[in-house]
């Protein structure tokens, strides 16, 4: 049997002319979330979805949609028509499965101010009513059950549940950036929080097996399968670090951490640019280990042109790991993983100088290194549960193609 569920959205309300692309973005990530349920339909009406889809498909839906960037709260709704006696038969079957012993309360809302009954007035009616009908105890602070009625334009919907999604804004509303994606705690969820602002992540991961194959099997492949959403077709690029490396091999050891986080920075950048990408995020943090004082910073982004964002740095770093299980890419991070920064020395100086940093970058001809690192490179594209791997290259020389491979642009800036 066909039922519906109804969700609300916030900030994407209040975007004045993107309202429609947002919109838009909204009601597509929201079926490609819902898209292995199957038979799926999405109609707007009155600034809120509504998701017509078979009834078996209910719990899985209510999982996705809690997952679902830009949904501010939802709930699996019974219509009614305009009228006093319906809205109350509706209500009774709603509340048919609460115990008899059960608290309850009604909430009113009234957006259809056309409707000749009060809020509370209707509320209070209902109230009555369904004590008489149904036995239940009023509770008006801390009820069992809550039986929830929005009169809407042309209808009534009835609902006991209202569930929260996680807000924010659709993913791709606000583009592509290129994601530092290492196998740690911080950048997957530094991730989610990009994702959360709108931004659609394409995965950067450098590392340090001899082939890229063995690592979209790894625990890197799995956050990116966990950090997308389903339906979604995502993208992690791949570049090994033994040519850093072999490279590097006389850098004091003190030196190693900064000068090969800056390395990194010099791949993203170019990368990025040739992605036609805005901007760069890890998952640094401010002084949570050494190579991330202000100094040490400073000296990684000096010379770049990109912002390089980092929405972890004003976060503790129990607050980071409390995300990281929400999200669920905790028990995934802490899985053991051979990881370049724990190759390169982890003890920098806390307060490196550009100047120094800048003289290594020249000394190892980063510039050519890292266009070397690239030329090896690879992307994985995560479709479906499905992995396709090819190498960079294809990607990155036919614009035409390039662009094509990288999905629709949802971004209208
Ligand atoms: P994380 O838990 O994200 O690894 P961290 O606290 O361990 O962070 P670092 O190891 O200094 O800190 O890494 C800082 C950031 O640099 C990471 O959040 C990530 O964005 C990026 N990074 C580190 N290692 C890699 C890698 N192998 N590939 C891509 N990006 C990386
Ligand atoms: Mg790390």
């Amino acid at each position: 049997m066909l039922t519906r569920i109804v969700v609300h959205y916030g900030e994407i309300g209040t975007k004045g002319g993107n309202r429609q692309v947002f919109e838009t973005s909204m009601r597509r990530n929201i079926l490609a979330a819902l898209s292995p349920i199957g038979g799926v339909r999405v109609r707007m009406v009155d600034n809120r979805f509504f998701v017509s889809l078979d009834e078996e498909g209910v719990p899985a839906a209510k999982l996705s949609l809690s997952k679902v960037f830009g949904v501010v709260w939802f709930a699996h709704v019974e219509g009614a028509p305009l009228s006093y006696p319906e809205i109350l038969e509706t209500s009774i079957r709603v509340l048919a499965g609460a115990r008899k012993e059960a608290s309850f309360r009604v909430r009113v809302r009234r957006p259809n101010k056309s409707f000749p009954m009060g809020s509370q007035e209707m509320a209070r009616k209902l109230g009555e009513d369904i004590i008489e009908r149904l036995g239940l105890q009023v509770n008006l602070s801390l009820p069992d059950v809550t039986l929830y009625v929005d009169i809407i334009s042309d209808e009534a919907l009835v609902y006991r549940e209202h569930l929260k999604g996680p807000g924010g804004l659709p993913v791709g509303v606000s583009g592509r950036v290129l994601h530092l994606l290492s196998g740690g705690i911080d950048s997957p969820v530094a991730a989610w929080l990009m994702m959360k602002r709108g931004c659609t992540p394409v995965y950067l991961h450098f590392y340090v097996a001899p082939s890229a194959e063995p690592i979209v099997q790894s625990k890197i492949g799995e956050l990116v399968r966990e950090l997308s959403q389903s339906g979604e077709e995502t993208r992690l690029i791949l570049i090994p670090f033994s040519p850093y490396q072999l490279e590097t091999i006389d850098l004091p050891s003190d030196y190693e951490p900064i000068v090969f986080r800056r390395f990194m920075r010099m791949v993203a950048e170019n990368l990025a640019s040739r992605l036609e990408f805005p901007a760069i995020s890890t998952g640094d943090n401010l002084a949570q280990v050494a190579s991330q004082t202000l100094q040490n910073i400073a000296c990684i982004d000096s010379g770049s042109s990109l912002p390089t964002l980092r929405p972890l740095l004003g976060y503790d770093k129990d607050e980071i790991v409390q995300l990281a299980r929400q999200i669920g890419t905790y028990e995934t991070s802490i899985l053991d993983y051979k990881d370049c920064c724990s190759i390169v020395s982890s003890h920098p100086r806390t307060r490196m100088k550009i100047a120094d940093v800048d003289e290594a970058g020249r000394r190892h001809g980063f510039d050519e290194l890292a266009a070397r690192c690239i030329s090896m490179g690879s992307m994985a594209t995560f479709r479906d549960g499905a992995i396709q791997l090819r190498p960079l290259s294809a990607v990155l020389d036919a614009r035409s193609e390039r662009l094509n491979e990288l999905g629709p642009e949802r971004a209208s800036g």
